[in-house]
């Protein structure tokens, strides 16, 4: 039986959508990731991933998943000719209205799947935003966390896998391996900053930075060794990681 929420008639979403039920939305991007792979990257997996995690654990924790959002605020690749932009105050007020529409269902829990790095920051704020608009509880979660914000990458990358790097050029290769040319990858590693202590990508200084900043090219990582293999393992990981923090979601309470 589908768990997407478009496939449910008006009727259905109030017999079907309670208060106890999850709601996913599942954000991407459209948006340049180097030469070896299209703008789609991170639209595909977040929408992959979302279904997969329905697929897997939706049943049993009754959670819906919503149509994803694929363009999202990609500023820092607005260099790059194909990259689709929303405004940090656009994708803010697309998310209130978003959120605003689903909770007249009376759903209390809206969890974001954040496919974009580059979004974490500002879905830090719109949790707290749509959850005093609205009252719902509010999450966020990413197929896999981005290194800038404490997520690891390889060592080859030293950790600075961030776009277009080994695990997510391998997870894209799983996907779908027809839209992705290896023999276009190189090794974009920002030796610069590697031996900082504080100012580094996940260090206790945080820094601005837009993807041609390291490179003309825009990606930042070592894609030259991804394998569909690796992208199938880090992709069925980050699917049963997500399950076991949705079954958290299911229960968490503020305990007052
Ligand atoms: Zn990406």
């Amino acid at each position: 039986m589908s768990r997407r929420y478009e496939d449910l008639s008006g009727p259905a979403i109030a017999e079907r959508i309670k208060p106890e039920s999850i709601l996913l939305l599942p954000i991407g991007a459209v948006e340049q990731h180097g030469p070896h792979l299209p703008l789609s990257v991170d639209h595909v997996i977040a929408d992959e991933m979302a279904t997969a995690v329905t697929n897997a654990c939706g049943e049993e924790l009754d959670v819906w998943q919503l149509p994803t959002l694929s363009v999202s605020k990609s500023n820092e690749h607005a260099w790059s000719p194909g990259t689709l932009v929303l405004s940090a105050d656009t994708l803010m007020r697309v998310l209130l209205d978003l959120a605003r529409s689903v909770a007249s269902t009376g759903v209390d829990r809206l969890v974001l799947l954040n496919g974009h790095g580059g979004n974490t920051t500002h879905f830090g704020t719109a949790l707290r935003e749509i959850r005093l608009e609205t009252g719902m509880k509010t999450f966020l979660m990413h197929p896999s966390l981005p290194p800038a914000y404490g997520g690891t990458s390889t060592e080859t990358e030293l950790g600075m896998g961030i776009h277009g790097g080994m695990n997510e050029t391998s997870v894209f290769m799983h996907l779908r391996p027809d839209l992705v040319d290896l023999s276009k990858a190189e090794r974009k590693v920002p030796e610069a900053i590697a031996d900082n202590k504080h100012v580094k990508f996940g260090g206790s200084t945080s820094f601005g930075w837009l993807s041609n900043d390291f490179d003309p090219d825009g990606y930042i990582g070592d894609p030259t060794g991804a394998t569909a293999e690796l992208g199938k393992e880090l992709f069925s990981g980050a699917v049963s990681n997500l399950c076991d923090a949705m079954e958290e979601v299911k229960t968490f309470d503020f305990g007052r």
